[in-house]
């Protein structure tokens, strides 16, 4: 019998990498057919191609275009396309999305408007601000899923205490971060980052830090000072970039371009220290034991915090450089039970051919 459709809805970097993780284990252990859509998000070598090609992904069995103007219009266009593809599948198909994007909620507004069973995998992520257009997005996501797939027991807590698998009715498991799969099962590459001796892996790309010139100088500003006394090295995002010379910020440190997937996790192993405003970067700094600051009001991960691995600090020079100390006093990380344990795909995967049975 031929297995129902799953269809994976992607558009960004870390999205790319959570589905890998899924992907290939479905296709590897079930009946169930996959067809992938790209929105196009993120569509350049270094930002799209290197991860479909390092993690063994096919090509895309869709790959969109759509360009905006503002994410509103991106998001409207977006489901507008989507929604038209899912029309023309089986209507018994159902629809995974990752995480926090505009294409997870563009995907999620499709499924739903083409009467689809729809899937979230990171659900339950809250930081009550929505000043963030990733509040935005996931909150939404999660209001329109049927089935919601938590990384941590605290995300799972979230969506209960707002009503999910009680008034809202729908399926909750807690299933470990794909993230942590990933870092499990991908090896580092093989060169050191440039450089020798210590130094702090950094990377900024937030909306949220790196379109208010304010915000992005003073973060710059301190990197830049903490360059003084040890290396900091930043692949640096693209947008980062057009913000930094649309700006005229003078960014001092050890400058990248976007590393894939493998050489990004060499990276990380081989630092001191993290610095961040990347969800994702943010865990995977927690996954390699390594003491980090996250520069975010709200950080989407508080349990790392919590747990003693991080430090948070808004965007102001100051607060940054004293944070900074106090993530040199951080004990060392013993382990990664926050995020589970690195089986996230097969106990997603289980849990579909479950659900869909
Ligand atoms: N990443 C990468 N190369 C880089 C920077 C990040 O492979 O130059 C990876 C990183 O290891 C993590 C993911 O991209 O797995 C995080 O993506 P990003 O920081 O763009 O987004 P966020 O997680 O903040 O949504």
């Amino acid at each position: 019998m031929r297995g129902r459709k799953v269809i994976h809805i992607v558009g960004k970097r870390p999205e790319f990498i959570k589905l890998a993780m899924l992907y290939n284990y479905i296709r590897n252990n079930t009946s169930l057919r996959q067809m992938v859509i790209h929105t196009g998000q993120h569509n350049s070598a270094n930002m799209s191609d290197i991860f479909f090609e390092e993690l063994r992904l096919p090509e895309p069995d869709v790959m969109l275009g759509v360009r905006a103007h503002n994410a509103h219009e991106f998001i409207g266009k977006l489901a507008g396309e989507i929604t038209t593809l899912l029309n023309q599948e089986e209507r018994d198909a159902v629809v995974l999305t990752y995480g926090d994007t505009n294409s997870t909620l563009a995907g999620a507004l499709s499924a739903r408007r083409a009467g689809m069973l729809l899937l979230h995998f990171e659900s339950g992520v809250r930081t009550g601000d929505f000043t963030m257009p990733e509040e935005i997005n996931r909150v939404l996501t999660d209001r329109l899923s049927d089935v919601h797939y938590c990384c941590t027991g605290e995300n799972l807590d979230n969506l209960k205490k707002e009503g999910y698998g009680s008034v809202i009715p729908s399926e909750l498991l807690w299933t470990g971060d794909l993230m942590l799969d990933a870092f499990i099962k991908i090896e580092a590459g093989r060169n050191r980052a440039p450089g020798s001796g210590s130094y702090i892996a950094a990377t900024i790309h937030r909306a949220g830090n790196i379109l208010d010139r304010e915000k992005l100088s003073a973060i710059i500003s301190a990197l830049n000072t903490l360059h003084r006394s040890m290396q900091v090295v930043i692949p640096l995002h693209p947008h980062t970039g057009k913000r930094l010379r649309e700006f005229g910020i003078e960014l001092r440190c050890a400058v990248l371009e976007p590393l894939g997937y493998h050489e990004m996790k060499r990276f990380l192993c081989d630092a001191e220290y993290v610095v961040t405003d990347s969800g994702g970067v943010a865990r995977e700094a927690y996954f390699a034991r390594k003491r980090s600051m996250v520069v975010m009001g709200h950080p989407f991960w508080p349990e790392i915090i919590r747990a003693n691995a991080a430090v948070r600090c808004n965007p102001e020079t100051a607060e940054i450089l004293a944070g900074f100390d106090r993530v040199r006093q951080l004990p060392e990380i013993a382990g990664h039970p926050i995020f589970g344990d690195g089986k996230a795909a097969q106990k997603i995967s289980d849990h579909l051919v479950n659900y869909l049975s």
